[in-house]
Order: C-alpha cells, then structure tokens, then sequence
C-alpha cells in the first residue's frame, strides 16, 4: 500500500493525488470493505502524523543544544561494563546519527586545527573510529596506535593501569616517517607535531601511554583530544604535564 511508504504528514498532504488513487481503489476493491479501509487509511494517517511529530519536536530540541549536551544526552550509559562498579560510555549512538557524528568530527578538526599537527595518532579502537576521518578531513597522515599483535612491522611497546584493568599498547618504529605534502613543502618534515585522538578520557593512562610511545619514535604530542572526558577521574591532570589536552564534551 503506497500510505505506508509516507515518511510523514508534510509527505502525505505533499502527494494528494497518491493518496487519493489509494482511496478510490479501497473503494473499487470488491473484497474490501470500503468504509474500513477508509477508516484504516485515516488511522494510518493518524499515527504517521503522531509519530512524525514526536520526531520533529526531538529534531528541533536537538537543534536547540550545543554540540557538548548533544553528545552527553546521546551517550548511552551501561553500568557495570566491561567490570561491575564500571559505567560504560558508549558512543555507538553518536556514530548511528549520520548528523551527530558529522559534527563531532567537525568539532574535533575545529578543536585540533590551532596545534598545526603533521600526524593524527589515533588510539584502538574507538580513537580510530574518530581519528581516521579527522586525519582524512586535514589530509595528514593517520598513525594508528594499536593493542599488543596487530601491528606486523617493527614497533615499540607500553604497558599501562587502565580504570578497569591492565593494558599494552604498539606503535610502528617507522609510523611518523611518513609526512603530508603541505609540511613537505614548507621544509618542516623533520618536526612531527602528532595530535593523539580518543574517544573518551578516563584516568589518563591510555593517552599518556600514547604520548610516550610518539615520544619514542621521535615524534611532539602537541594535544590529544577526546569526544568525551570524564573529568572527575582527572586524567587532564596526568596530561598537561605532558601536552594541550582538548575535549568536545566534559562530564564532571
Ligand atoms: P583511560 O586510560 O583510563 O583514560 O581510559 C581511556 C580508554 O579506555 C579509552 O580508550 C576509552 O575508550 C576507554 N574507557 C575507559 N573508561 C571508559 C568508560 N567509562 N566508558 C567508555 N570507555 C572507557
């Protein structure tokens, strides 16, 4: 039935002749009743209508919010992951809206631009999920750093407390020596400003454990920069000792 392709009213009422052939034949179908199928088409219409409101009246609050309450009402909080006491972040709702995630990458370039880097590092797995398009974004390179195993050439290793466990992290030896055209023509291709980008700040660890790993293969953390930083677990403190720290969204 073609009413139920209408997305909402505005398309409904957008396609009168449609909806019109779709009453006539309801009436003209011998096996249908004609004054059911014409209630059915108006209770269609009713909830199509109802639906779609609600929707728009989300829309147009979202619209409303900066980007930091956009992404902090969008996060979905699962308590006791991957640890009980642990409530979980998950972002996966900021990437399932196409606009959302737009703009949190946008927001990210516009955090990082100022710190001119050369490289983006980004952090397995959610820091690639950010850091790739950012790196794409302001075409430079993308350093990935990664968990113990995955990386095949030769590389440099840190181990680190995370807020629910241990973890190990590698870098490539090699993975600054690429550079971008842009630095290559202003003759800086010996600094390499590396931005690290994460899609949540916790206690510190992952982040400082990455700005050594840069350090070690001669690269300059200038900032690393977060989605979203749970600020009441002060790993800010642990990186301005070491680089600019940045984030979209502060949770304290
Ligand atoms: P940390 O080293 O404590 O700053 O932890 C940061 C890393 O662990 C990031 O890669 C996050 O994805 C992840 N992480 C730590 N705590 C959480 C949390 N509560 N919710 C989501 N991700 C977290």
């Amino acid at each position: 039935m073609t009413i139920f392709h209408f997305k909402n009213q505005f398309e409904f009422w957008g396609s009168p002749i449609k909806v019109l052939k779709w009453i006539q034949l309801s009436f003209q179908n011998k096996f249908a009743d004609s004054k059911f199928s014409f209630k059915a088409a108006s209770m269609i219409f009713f909830f199509n209508s109802k639906n779609s409101l609600i929707e728009q009246i989300h829309q147009l609050q979202m619209s409303t919010l900066t980007l930091e309450q956009n992404i902090i009402q969008t996060l979905r909080d699962v308590p006791d992951f991957p640890k009980k006491g642990i409530i979980f972040k998950d972002i996966t709702p900021i990437l399932s809206d196409p606009k959302l995630f737009d703009e949190t990458l946008k927001g990210l370039v516009s955090l990082i631009s100022e710190f001119e880097p050369t490289h983006i590092a980004g952090i397995e797995a959610r820091g690639f999920i950010f850091g790739a398009p950012v790196a794409r974004e302001m075409k430079l390179p993308f350093v990935p750093i990664r968990k113990p195993g995955k990386l095949p050439w030769k590389t440099k290793q840190k181990s680190y407390s995370l807020e629910y466990g241990e973890a190990t992290i590698e870098i490539h030896e090699d993975a600054l020596d690429q550079t971008n055209s842009t630095s290559q023509m202003n003759n800086v291709a010996q600094v390499k400003r590396v931005v690290v980008i994460d899609d949540l700040l916790a206690t510190g660890g992952t982040s400082q454990a990455s700005c050594e790993l840069i350090q070690a293969i001669g690269g300059e953390v200038v900032a690393c920069a977060f989605v979203v930083e749970l600020a009441f677990l002060k790993g800010r403190d642990i990186l301005e000792g070491l680089t600019k720290v940045k984030s979209l969204a502060i949770i304290s």
